[in-house]
């Protein structure tokens, strides 16, 4: 496999340095102290065009490579893993719409969205439906003032702030996941109910949200075809699961980073912490599950340039990533002592950040069933 990049995927590159050194990474700690939105950040990144990266250009957005868009989020989830976390619930509305919108829907919403204008949601889990979305019980009929949603979907990142949510409802419950459709639901549409953002474990400054929902939508709120949101879904979160391993793999790079750097400087028993071989070897553990994390997650994100399906790729690199981010976050609080468990240095956040990245977007189980099932086809 050959990762060779042109100018452009060079010049974004640089552009995202910049603006995470300068923006992302002075109000990261602040996030996760107060728990405060991570608007600010979002918006320096919306200003920038990084809300467009995983759009095409016909839609406003920047049309770089999968795998420069890779290096973007790597870079976004080194410095703030809660800017990273809405910023890529944002594209899995997006790439809702950019794969299951009708034309007019794309024309009129996408340009915003990489614009930095509108914020998006994806609403596909509930309460009694996580791991298996086909479960799912929100409800939308069709009436003759439109269609009638009811249901409750929960964990939605981004929910209250988002502008617009495309929400998974099943329109024909005797076809299983195929009587599931997806809709366009304006923020402020009367009959949404929002809870107040959950107490996470980390990820504090990106918010998620319980939403009720008891509504009438336009009938153009439809997202496509009836019926055809399941498979909207599933592929929207296989170009998902790429960007959960790039976060991984952000999260994994600052606490080796730390680490490497602490040892240097800790001196313990009269010679730098580097300098004792059990820490060293621990350094090297952490360093090689960091270059084999960053490995998958390339492979896939260059497999979802080839137009082809990739979900195996995606799932391995989503399950290899994430479970190496557990493994690197915690070899650094290891590396760091009692220095590495308070919140004066970021260790300590890196650790609790990277712990739902086994988590969302189907866990590191649901990615071995997907695995599995591939590769006993
Ligand atoms: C911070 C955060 C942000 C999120 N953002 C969003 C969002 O923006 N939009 C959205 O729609 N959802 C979002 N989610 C929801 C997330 O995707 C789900 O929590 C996740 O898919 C798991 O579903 P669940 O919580 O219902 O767990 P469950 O499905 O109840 O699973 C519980 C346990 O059972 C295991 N399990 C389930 N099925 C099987 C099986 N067949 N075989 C073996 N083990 C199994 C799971 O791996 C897990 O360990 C978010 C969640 C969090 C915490």
């Amino acid at each position: 496999m050959n990762f060779t990049f042109n100018e452009d995927d060079i010049a974004f590159q640089d552009a995202a340095h910049r603006v995470c050194a300068e923006v992302l990474k002075t109000n990261a700690a602040r996030y996760d102290e107060t728990r405060e939105f991570c608007r600010e950040s979002l918006d320096a990144l919306g200003e920038l065009g990084f809300w467009g990266m995983n759009l095409p250009e016909q839609y406003g957005g920047v049309d770089i490579s999968s795998i420069a868009m890779s290096l973007a989020v790597e870079e976004i989830a080194y410095h703030c893993a809660a800017t990273c976390s809405s910023l890529t619930a944002h594209f899995l509305a997006t790439d809702s719409v950019l794969i299951g919108a009708t034309e007019d829907q794309k024309q009129t919403l996408l340009p915003q969205c990489a614009s930095g204008e509108k914020l998006g949601a994806f609403a596909l889990t509930e309460p009694g439906a996580g791991s298996n979305p086909a479960e799912m019980r929100t409800r939308a009929v069709r009436t003759s003032d439109g269609w009638h949603l009811t249901g409750t979907k929960h964990y939605i990142t981004n929910g209250a702030f988002a502008d617009f949510l495309v929400v998974y409802a099943k329109t024909d419950p005797d076809q299983g996941h195929r009587g599931i459709s997806a809709f366009l639901v304006d923020r402020h549409t009367a009959g949404l109910e929002f809870s107040s953002p959950e107490k996470t474990l980390g990820l504090r400054g990106s918010h998620i949200y319980e939403i009720g929902f008891d509504c009438v939508l336009p009938l153009d709120a439809l997202m496509g075809e009836e019926g055809a949101g399941f498979a909207t879904a599933m592929e929207v979160l296989d170009r998902g699961r790429v960007e959960v391993a790039a976060m991984s793999v952000g999260i994994s790079r600052a606490a080796r980073d730390a680490s490497l750097a602490w040892s240097k400087e800790r001196i313990v028993g009269g010679k730098p912490l580097c300098r004792h071989q059990g820490i060293q070897w621990m350094l090297a553990e952490m360093h090689a599950q960091l270059e084999a994390a960053k490995l998958v997650t390339y492979k896939a994100a260059d497999a979802r340039d080839s137009g082809q399906r990739f979900s195996l790729e995606s799932a391995v690199a989503k399950l290899v990533a994430s479970e190496a981010a557990a493994k690197v976050t915690d070899a650094a609080v290891q590396v760091h002592g009692g220095y590495g468990y308070i919140s004066d240095l970021p260790i300590e956040r890196y650790y609790r950040d990277a712990r739902i990245t086994r988590i969302f977007e189907g866990t590191s189980e649901i990615q071995k069933i997907i695995i599995g099932r591939a590769i006993t086809a």
